[in-house]
């Protein structure tokens, strides 16, 4: 029996995630009370546990509201940024909540010690605001060669049927970008409408899965030379192309 999983939308474009296998119910991130109460309510699940990526406010200011009895995880790298924290966990810890085994993958960039969660038996992971559909987060305490080892630490670790759940529907501007950057890449074109498409029915376009992002996400195939020879940047280093790619990106709406 695999877990069931239920995205939560909050604020303008953040999601949280409901994680719930027999009594345990874990909750990624707390952008908002108001959305995380109306789903547990609906659900009839309580709250178990509070898994946390990283210390922005829009992933962390509701944790106090919803909590409850709940056992709050989160980074140890940025446990003195986090507040309410019962437990912290470290890179490559392997630990079970309830029934669900949940491995932790320190990916800095996005900040200096956030963490992705991995759930092998669910073939789920978080990747917060490091890991995007079609994209990644921007570098606030780290530099571009910091992200993309981050990038490849979890293209390494995640397999291609692992359902990824990010930490915020940014898909469609990412999709466009990547296919600005790609004109030719008709894997990307198609990706682009079919995100198009579900953004117009107000659809979500998370989770997406580790296949597509290899093949779409333009921050994940910084060593792949066509990449590089569609920035002009034949023979770069993977780094430096993953800066150039980042760099666009920041400058792009
Ligand atoms: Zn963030």
């Amino acid at each position: 029996m695999m877990a069931d999983v239920r995205l939560i939308p909050c604020l303008s474009d953040n999601y949280a995630v409901l994680v719930h296998k027999d009594g345990e119910t874990i909750l990624v991130d707390a952008p908002e009370a108001g959305p995380i109460k109306a789903a547990l309510e609906e659900t009839g699940w309580t709250l178990t546990s509070v898994l946390v990526t990283h210390h922005h406010s829009d992933h962390v200011q509701a944790i106090g509201a919803v909590k409850g009895s709940a056992t709050v995880i989160g980074p140890e790298g940025e446990a003195d940024r986090i507040k309410g924290l019962d437990r912290t966990v470290a890179d490559g810890e392997e630990f079970k909540l309830g029934p669900v085994r949940i491995r932790a993958i320190s990916t800095p960039g996005h900040t200096s010690g956030p963490l992705c969660y991995y759930l092998p038996e669910e073939r789920i992971a978080f990747t917060a605001d490091t890991l995007f559909a079609m994209g990644c987060g921007r570098l606030f305490e780290g530099d571009a060669a910091t992200m993309w080892r981050s990038l490849q630490t979890l293209r390494a670790a995640l397999p291609d049927d692992t359902d990824i759940y990010c930490g915020h529907e940014y898909t469609l501007t990412n999709a466009r970008y990547a296919h600005e950057t790609l004109p030719d890449d008709v894997a990307i074109a198609e990706r682009l409408e079919v995100v198009r498409e579900a953004r117009e029915r107000k659809e979500p376009t998370v989770p997406t899965t580790m296949a597509a992002e290899k093949a779409t996400n333009p921050f994940l195939r910084a060593d792949d030379p066509t990449v590089a020879a569609a920035l002009g940047m034949e023979g770069a280093e993977p780094a430096e192309v993953f800066a150039r790619l980042r760099k666009g990106r920041d400058g792009f709406s």
